[in-house]
């Protein structure tokens, strides 16, 4: 007899019994799990059985949400987290120890340059940023105590690639862990594990949950050692998702492929219709022969470009705000991979932090904006980038 039932005792009363089955993934946020016996305890801690103790070393919906992404990212045994930047930190705090030295990409995601920059020192692991592009600074970055190289395929926000072959080459060649964020290429553009990546961190907030009503994370390594120290880490130091967040991310999962799809085709339309704009002065898309690493973006992506362009205003600040307050419809956020279209002015938001000199090195003039392409109807949308480049600019 199941201990759970105790008449007018508060928990719980069962639930009923259904002779069919539920077609959605129910949630459970319970956060306690009740055993029948110590026995039953003791099978299940000892690996015998599988169970849940507690959420916060596991749970349903995380669990179906992990085995999603492995089928997608072709990874086995992965690990769902409360954050994209919970995975990265499984990764680089969970793996790395005091005297080591990662290399990481130059125009990583904002807060894993802090990581970098910041955390990571402070516990004696240094590191040295290094452009992902050119395999030789990449390879002069490497020291004797170096053990992980990091990097994003696609940069943001100028959109340039990433020297994927050459750095797996280096990183088999140099016994070093390669570690790709595949966030905004996602799986349906780039496999990590199919160009030797050792680890692959997705930000499942982005194209993969995809509602922008989400933040949730997701790490893999090939080698299950890797994998358990992260899962360890990661329960120890509380990087667990909410079942509800899970949920949710699961049911966004369901028309992820969809979505890219759409996205990405309007993505390239708009790339051309920029482009054919005179009050744009650059379009930045992987996808367009003009792009500056188009055959690398070819051999990589193939036709798979992504949903991101980026695009140069001509004028300053003034038409940049201008071009804002004209895009009616478009929300101004810094984020991606959301239903809508949003747009991001990497000046005053992501890249606030550099000088007008530093971001000039990156390419980020006042003019410049990135847009995450979202599921409107195309004719639409490119109706409102003609109608607000032609207001802020002057020039049709
Ligand atoms: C957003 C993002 C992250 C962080 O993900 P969160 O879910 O916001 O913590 C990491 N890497 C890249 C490339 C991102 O775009």
């Amino acid at each position: 007899m199941s201990r759970n039932h105790k008449g007018s005792l508060i928990r719980p009363v069962p639930l009923p019994e259904s002779a069919s089955a539920p077609v959605v993934t129910p949630l459970s946020p319970s956060v306690v799990y009740s055993s029948d016996t110590p026995d039953a305890l003791d099978a299940q801690y000892e690996g015998r059985v599988h169970g849940y103790t507690y959420a916060r070393e596991g749970h349903p919906n995380a669990d179906v949400v992990a085995r999603r992404m492995d089928a997608l990212e072709g990874y086995e045994n992965g690990i769902v987290l409360g954050s994209g930047m919970a995975a990265v930190s499984a990764v680089l705090l969970g793996l790395l120890n005091t005297g080591d030295h990662v290399v990481g990409g130059n125009q990583l995601y904002g807060r894993s340059l802090r990581l970098m920059a910041e955390d990571l020192p402070r516990m004696g692991i240094t590191t040295t940023l290094a452009d992902p592009g050119d395999i030789a600074a990449v390879k002069a970055a490497i020291r004797p105590e170096t053990k992980m190289i990091l990097v994003e395929v696609v940069s943001n926000p100028t959109l340039r690639l990433a020297d994927i072959e050459g750095i797996a080459t280096l990183a088999r060649d140099k016994g070093l862990l390669f570690v790709v964020d595949n966030t905004f290429t996602t799986p349906r553009g780039f496999r990590p594990v199919d160009w030797g990546a050792d680890i692959v961190i997705q930000s499942l907030t982005k194209l993969l949950a995809g509602h922008s009503d989400v933040t949730l994370g997701y790490v893999a390594a090939k080698d299950p050692g890797l994998n358990d120290r992260m899962r360890v880490f990661a329960v120890t130091t509380g990087m667990t998702p909410s079942p509800f967040d899970c949920w949710l991310a699961e049911r966004g999962m369901l028309t992820f492929d969809l979505r890219f799809d759409r996205a990405q085709s309007t993505a390239r339309l708009l790339a051309d219709h920029l482009a054919a704009l005179p009050g744009v002065k650059q379009v930045l898309y992987p996808g367009r022969t003009d792009h500056p690493d188009h055959a690398r973006a070819t051999t990589l992506l193939g036709d798979r470009s992504g949903n991101m362009v980026s695009f140069e205003l001509k004028g300053g600040r003034a038409e940049a705000n201008a071009f804002t307050r004209a895009a009616q419809g478009l929300s101004f956020a810094p984020t991606l991979g959301d239903v809508g279209t949003t747009l991001s002015h990497p000046a005053s938001s992501s890249h606030r932090a550099l000088t007008p000199e530093g971001r000039a090195a990156l390419g980020i003039s006042e003019g410049f904006f990135r847009v995450s392409v979202g599921l409107e109807d195309p004719d639409a949308l490119l109706g409102v980038f003609s109608t607000a480049v032609a207001e802020a600019t002057g020039q049709g």
